[in-house]
């Protein structure tokens, strides 16, 4: 369990024998002067998000930062949503707020298992009706070592992997100062690494065919899934970015994550 996602009984022992010593009762700490608290609804985020998982607080990418994303799964005529296999070094929680034709209520809060699969639950992909509104948090891990994922694309008939993308979270420092002295963001890993392992899949059909049992898989469905609309946007924020003068964002290098 990562510091700050206390089980309930931990949290309120530790809130009742602390209750008079802030620090104590908050180890989090008081926020960086550089980055305020935020707040934001997340209905109101989920109109303009621009992928099926879209972080809440862009810029709030760092380590030990709280990255809540909002999702929303709804039926459409034609929509398909492979299942793929998400694998986290840190906990994921899911709080619902809106659904229907699944089976979790508003409300539902959920902690699945690092190593997971991501299978949409809606009775029915086509029915517009059928939908699922979410917010998944995650706390980015304080550990000196890069934080790491692994995204696997399956095959549909048996669930074998057909690709797998294990990656690091957290650009290099050297990077990383490239990317700040731009005024540049970091992206948010998980949708630029899963449009990495769904390109390298679909640009391959030799790939899609499981070697496991033979079963000839459909490209996945990107476009359903919208990691590749926040992938682009990503990028093109970078170039736009690198194209201001030095005052604007002092330039040391134009490095950027490939997307
Ligand atoms: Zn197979």
């Amino acid at each position: 369990m990562q510091p700050g996602i206390n089980r309930e009984n931990d949290t309120m022992t530790q809130t009742s024998s602390a209750a008079n010593d802030p620090e104590e009762a908050y180890p989090l700490g008081a926020p960086d002067d550089d980055r305020p608290p935020m707040k934001a609804n997340a209905f109101e985020c989920m109109r303009t998000a621009n992928s099926k998982l879209t972080p809440m607080f862009g810029k709030y990418l760092h380590k030990g930062a709280m990255v809540p994303a909002v999702s929303c799964i709804t039926g459409a005529s034609g929509r398909s949503f492979q299942m793929f296999k998400h694998e986290n070094c840190v906990d994921e929680i899911a709080t619902v707020f809106g659904a229907q034709g699944v089976p979790m209520g508003p409300g539902a809060v959920k902690i699945g298992a690092k190593d997971h699969f991501v299978n949409i639950p809606l009775k029915d992909n086509q029915d517009p009706s059928n939908y699922v509104l979410i917010v998944v948090t995650q706390r980015q891990w304080d550990a000196p070592e890069p934080q790491w994922e692994k995204v696997s694309l399956l095959c549909e008939q048996c669930q074998e992997p057909l690709i797998e993308n294990k990656y690091t979270c957290d650009p290099a420092e050297e990077q990383l100062r490239s990317i700040h002295s731009r005024n540049d963001f970091v992206p948010f890993a998980t949708l630029v690494e899963g449009v990495r392992a769904a390109k390298m899949l679909n640009d391959d059909p030799e790939r899609l065919v499981c070697k496991e049992c033979s079963f000839s898989n459909k490209p996945f469905p990107l476009d359903d899934w919208g990691w590749n609309n926040y992938a682009e946007n990503a990028a093109t924020v970078s170039l736009a970015l690198s194209q201001y003068p030095a005052s604007a964002a002092p330039a040391s290098g134009q490095q950027k994550r490939e997307v």
